[in-house]
């Protein structure tokens, strides 16, 4: 089947068309600045060059419509009629505890959708705009819901449950939920698969470094545990986000600082992590480079980052009673040598350690970089969230 993926952001699309028989993305690209005079759409056919386009793109139904026309088109397409595009698989990033899988989209479902806005309003809003711009732009056929938080929806009550009064988890659905869970839930399957191994029978701490970033702790494919919590928020540092911090500083800067309830929330998410320790950049290349160059708060983020991952891996280890491989993924996690080694120092107590040499070339592709002889198997997997939501669409637009 040929799938379009759509993750929907508040001034972004991004997507690509997956044929779920290669398992290959004919194109994929992105829109971005939807809503601004100078929009842009970049596309890349996977036998043809990147192209950028800037346009007017005022709302996601002009977005969608003119993603569909890239897909159409005589030079840059991938496609020749849009009725081969054969269902859409939306990422929406909270499903609340209602969704443990995804789901087809019906008329009933988009009020349940539209009742979990308040567990993530910085999220679902977009997710169903786009859902919305693609019931108009491509109608009759099926559409599918695939959550970030239902790898998680098995976690145990001791893990997701918060020290704040029980009632608010009764009467707000205050809990943890975790997010990246079609990510955690590839490369699990994909590390079980280089091991050898059933997924059952093994014990997983997998490690999504992206913009947004969050570690999950694996159990006989079960993620019993993971960093991220009630939002996005919590857990490691980030790129823009801060991750754990004392809930009482939030107080505090916002009574210092005299913030509304939106500045503090953008303070958190859009000015802390990598950007606010660093004040260079949110992405880690700029901020290894600029530690390379004597940054000294550059380096400190960098520090600050690694460190806050060792700890939770060594918290999950103690969660899952010991631990088989740990598993790199996304941006960071994929590239950045120094982040997956600085992390992995000093843990050969655990069984865990590294072989620099192999650590340096793993750029990108699937390699076990442990040293040789180490109890615990170090991983690098290139996540493929598109294809664990273009895979689930098809098994719910076949009736599965
Ligand atoms: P998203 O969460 O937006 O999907 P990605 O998984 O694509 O993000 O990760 C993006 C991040 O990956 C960038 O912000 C950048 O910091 C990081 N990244 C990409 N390549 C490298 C690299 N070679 N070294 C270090 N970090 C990298």
């Amino acid at each position: 089947m040929k799938i379009l993926v759509l993750n929907c952001g508040s001034s972004s699309v991004k997507y690509q068309l997956i044929n779920t028989e290669t398992q290959v993305a004919m194109a994929k690209g992105l829109v971005s600045r939807i809503g601004m005079a100078d929009s842009v759409l970049t596309h890349k056919p996977w036998d043809r060059p990147e192209i950028k386009v800037s346009a007017e793109i005022l709302d996601h139904i002009a977005a969608i419509e003119f993603v569909v026309s890239m897909l159409l088109s005589p030079n840059h397409g991938v496609i020749k009629d849009k009725s081969e595009i054969e269902a859409v698989g939306h990422r929406v990033v909270h499903g609340g505890e209602e969704f443990k899988d995804s789901v087809l989209i019906t008329p009933e479902l988009m009020s349940h959708l539209r009742a979990l806005i308040e567990l993530a309003p910085l999220h679902n809003p977009h997710n169903i705009r786009g859902i919305n711009a693609c019931q108009k732009t491509l109608p009759n056929i099926p559409q599918v819901a695939v959550f970030d938080t239902a790898f998680h929806c098995n976690m145990p009550t001791h893990a997701f449950i918060y020290g704040i009064p029980y009632l608010f988890y009764k009467r707000y659905g205050i809990r943890r939920y975790g997010f990246h869970g079609t990510s955690h839930k590839f490369v699990s399957d994909r590390a079980a698969a280089m091991l050898g191994k059933p997924l059952k029978d093994l014990k997983l701490i997998t490690c999504h470094l992206g913009n947004g970033a969050s570690v999950a702790a694996v159990n006989c494919g079960v993620s019993i545990d993971t960093s991220m919590g009630f939002t996005p928020l919590e857990g490691l540092l980030m790129g823009t986000r801060s991750g754990d911090l004392d809930p009482a500083i939030i107080l505090h800067i916002m009574a210092r600082e005299e913030l509304s309830l939106h500045e503090g929330n953008t303070m958190l998410n859009k000015h802390s992590g990598l950007a606010g320790i660093s004040g260079v950049s949110s992405d880690m290349r700029e901020i290894i480079d600029a530690a390379n160059k004597g940054n000294e708060n550059s380096k400190l983020a960098l520090e600050v980052y690694c460190y806050r991952l060792k700890k939770y891996i060594g918290a999950y280890v103690a969660a899952l009673g010991g631990v088989d491989a740990i598993v790199f993924t996304a941006g960071v996690g994929e590239n950045s040598a120094p982040v997956r080694s600085l992390t992995c120092q000093g843990m050969e107590f655990f069984g865990i350690s590294i072989n620099e040499e192999k650590n340096k070339v793993a750029v990108s592709k699937e390699m076990d970089i442990s040293a040789d002889g180490a109890k615990v198997r170090t991983l690098v997997v290139p996540t493929n969230e598109e294809l664990v939501i273009a895979i689930d669409t098809q098994r719910l637009a076949k009736g599965n």
